[in-house]
């Protein structure tokens, strides 16, 4: 990532190949622990739009068992730089009995994730985890139980690699902080 783009500072934080290795490591660790998925039997990502739809595109990729992908618009930030605190979820899901990998961009308060999680497991899957590329322990108001994390973060505002700043950024290869 360059250091300037569009005028503003980014301090780099993952390269393109840094992320790229990782997501193997995390597609080989998904593979062995639903190694029982068949066609019949697949296992569902809920990718959390629009944050994490690269990260899900690569991911599912390195992945060598059976999966559906589905999607949900998930939205707490708008055009601010802090959670406005409440979530919107936007989805239409057939997921009873279904194993589901949820994937999400960022775990910042763990709200989101929370909302989502128990919207989803009102729903009677068979089971659900949490896979997120980035984690910011530092910021976790709400406890969420992440199976999968790529990388922990500080609590700085990131940007690059599908995640935004007011739709800004996400075609960016790598990820780095937003100095404001
Ligand atoms: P939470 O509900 O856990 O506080 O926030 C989760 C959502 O907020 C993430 O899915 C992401 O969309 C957004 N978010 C949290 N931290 C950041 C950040 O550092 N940068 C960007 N662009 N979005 C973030």
């Amino acid at each position: 990532m360059s250091a300037e783009h569009a005028g503003t500072d980014i301090t780099p934080l993952f390269s393109a190949e840094a992320i790229g290795n990782r997501i193997r490591e995390i597609g080989r660790e998904i593979s062995g622990d639903y190694a029982g998925a068949s066609p019949l039997y697949p296992l569902q990502l809920i990718v959390v739009l629009k944050g994490a739809f690269i990260f899900a595109a690569d991911l599912v990729r390195t992945i060598s068992v059976p999966c559906r992908i589905d999607f949900i618009h998930a939205s707490s930030y708008g055009s601010e730089k802090t959670s406005s605190g409440s979530v919107t979820i936007r989805h239409n899901l057939n997921i009873a009995g279904r194993h589901l990998l949820l994937v999400e961009d960022i775990i910042d308060t763990g709200l989101t994730m929370q909302q989502i999680a128990s919207e989803l497991m009102a729903m009677k899957p068979a089971s659900l985890r949490i896979c997120t590329l980035l984690d910011k322990p530092d910021a976790r108001i709400h406890p969420v139980e992440i199976a999968y994390t790529g990388f922990s973060v500080p609590d700085k505002f990131i940007v690059g690699y599908g995640v935004d700043y007011d739709e800004h950024y996400r075609e960016l290869p790598a990820i780095g902080v937003l100095n404001s």
